[in-house]
């Protein structure tokens, strides 16, 4: 038996009762430096994998397993908050189907999901910096990076630090006001985002490479201190609210592209086609309408009038269309 810690037990009508676990890692003296959340919606694995693989770093770290590092402050890490949902690959609360992402703050004498987020906002509110990690959806790919919605310049600074590739800055979502991020928000501290690749599979790539910036953090912030870092994912680009260009089809059919996001693209660079399902005729060659950065790809084939296929964020401001990013890509 171990004693790892729980947010909530929890019974279930036609099963065993159930928990959500969480680490507490490192010295107990002072409140937590940094806390780390995956898994709030159960479909997305990137964010699980790698905060249950950090987890154990960090643990093996405590235990004076990792010669010549040291975990110098307290370090909370909550791997998958949608327990169950994780277990159906479902993003939404299995019994009732709620968004825990539209609960907080939450209500710790409420429904299930409210108890939930409220639970999560006690263990994380302390921490001096916080990140939820999210993928998209099913349909569509990230590439790691992070988010910063209406930022201070201290975490504008410090979005800096975690090495991805991208840094997208967006305003303050006023749709859904009920995000973890906005509860932290209230709470102080420092705040972010990371979103990467795409709900229901896991990218060992994009895994990598968020698990090392949060390593980065984790020094930047003194948590940690001595952990070899790597070299190759220094190089940073920073997008504000009116650098990003979405491609939003205006065809239906089978939509197929050869591209892997990360990538630099020229204005009019081919993107992808779409074909006739039934025929198999070329009905559109996809280009990009900028040159910039391609930070998000469609990869659900099947495509639809009006589906988003795909974020470039440019170099020089571009006039604002409708804002994809409140179309409920993962978070
Ligand atoms: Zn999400």
């Amino acid at each position: 038996m171990t004693d790892t810690p729980s947010l909530l037990q929890m019974t279930a009508p036609l099963r065993e009762d159930f928990d959500i676990p969480y680490h507490d890692i490192g010295p107990k003296n002072a409140p937590a430096r940094v806390a780390l959340v995956a898994g709030i919606h159960g479909n997305e694995l990137n964010g699980v994998f790698v905060l249950s693989r950090l987890a154990a770093f960090l643990n093996a770290t405590a235990c004076g397993e990792q010669p010549g590092v040291e975990l110098r402050e307290r370090v909370i890490v909550i791997p998958a908050v949608n327990v169950l949902g994780l277990n159906t690959l479902s993003r939404r609360w299995p019994f009732d189907g709620t968004d825990i992402n539209r609960m907080f703050p939450g209500y710790n004498a409420g429904e299930t999901t409210q108890r939930i987020a409220h639970a999560v906002l006690e263990v994380t509110r302390p921490a001096s910096y916080r990140v939820d990690l999210h993928s998209s959806n099913l349909e569509f790919e990230e590439l790691p990076q992070i988010r910063l919605y209406a930022p201070t310049e201290a975490e504008r600074l410090t979005a800096r630090c975690f090495g991805m590739p991208a840094i997208i800055e967006r305003p303050m979502n006023s749709v859904f006001t009920s995000t973890i991020g906005h509860a932290w928000r209230e709470s102080g501290g420092q705040n972010f985002v990371i979103q990467a690749g795409q709900a229901g599979v896991l990218q060992p790539q994009h895994c990598e490479r968020v698990f090392a910036a949060l390593v980065r953090l984790l020094q930047h912030v003194e948590a940690l201190v001595g952990a070899p870092l790597s070299t190759d994912d220094a190089d940073v680009h920073y997008f504000g609210v009116d650098q990003t260009a979405p491609l939003i089809s205006a065809h239906a059919g089978i939509f197929v592209s050869r591209l892997e996001v990360g990538r630099w693209v020229r204005s009019g660079e081919v993107i992808g086609q779409v074909y006739d399902s039934f025929n198999g005729e070329l009905r559109i060659e996809i280009r990009s309408p900028v040159s910039g950065l391609l930070s998000g790809l469609r990869r659900q084939p099947l495509l639809c009038e009006g589906d988003l296929i795909a974020r470039i964020e440019t170099r020089q401001p571009v006039p604002s269309g409708v804002d994809t990013y409140l179309h409920g890509q993962g978070q």
